[in-house]
């Protein structure tokens, strides 16, 4: 078993979601990419004015810039026993960068592949909200919210990304199949631990059974519900 996850997935695999239920059962961080770099721009730094434009243009957020990003937050103290990564690495340069940083420090990944078909993702995308007060993700055909637009925990109005509008997420996808999807050839050329989970059809609960078993953890899957 490993504490050191790398959850991997084309954007609308469920990563967030997966990652949500993972920190839960290993008490171990959850680091988004995606949302450390919203969280930049909302708070209007230098690193958040320069990546905005091609976060809302769908396109990917260069490696440099990311990989200091991670590197800062896994040498934080919580991350020390584990992590759980969303969202990175998303490029080739990235997934070497970051199997060095784990090498030199004698860490073993497991990286997870939430697979899912196309048509899937487009309609998870296009149907996604979350709540801007506390992150909870919703999904207006699959998982709505008890009252029509608003969340279940602290009622606050959902909100529809800024990139999950349709052009956008077109362009999101783009950016998966020419410099995502190659880092799978990536791990299994370089023999690292790497472990398909099919996340097309099932729901949430379901597809985190799976990925409890491929880790090998076999009290949590109940706890986290
Ligand atoms: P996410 O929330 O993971 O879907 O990421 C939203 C957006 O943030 C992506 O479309 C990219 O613009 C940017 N981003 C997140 N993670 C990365 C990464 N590892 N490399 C480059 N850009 C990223």
């Amino acid at each position: 078993m490993s504490n050191y996850i790398v959850l991997f997935g084309s954007p609308g695999s469920g990563k967030g979601t997966q990652a949500k239920l993972l920190k839960r059962c290993l008490q171990a961080p959850h680091i988004s990419t995606g949302d450390m770099l919203r969280e930049r721009i909302a708070q209007g730094t230098e690193l958040g004015f320069r990546v905005a434009a091609r976060m809302h243009a769908g396109a990917l957020v260069l490696d440099d810039t990311v990989n200091g990003m991670v590197a800062g937050r896994l040498g934080q103290r919580d991350a020390k026993d584990g992590f759980i990564l969303d969202g990175y690495p998303r490029t080739t340069p990235q997934a070497q960068f970051l199997c060095e940083w784990l090498d030199e420090r004698g860490i073993r990944e497991v990286v997870i592949h939430l697979a899912v078909d196309y048509n899937s993702i487009i309609a998870r995308l296009m149907g996604r909200r979350q709540c801007p007060r506390c992150g909870t993700l919703y999904n207006i055909v699959s998982r709505p919210p008890k009252r029509e637009g608003l969340c279940d925990l602290d009622g606050e109005k959902l909100a529809i990304r800024e990139d999950d509008r349709e052009e956008v997420i077109r362009e999101r996808l783009n950016a998966y199949d020419r410099q995502t999807r190659p880092v799978l050839e990536f791990y299994r050329t370089a023999g690292r631990r790497l472990t398909e989970v099919d996340a097309s059809s099932d729901p949430p609960e379901k597809v985190f059974d799976k990925i409890c078993q491929a880790i090998d953890v076999h009290d949590c899957a109940q706890d986290a519900r």
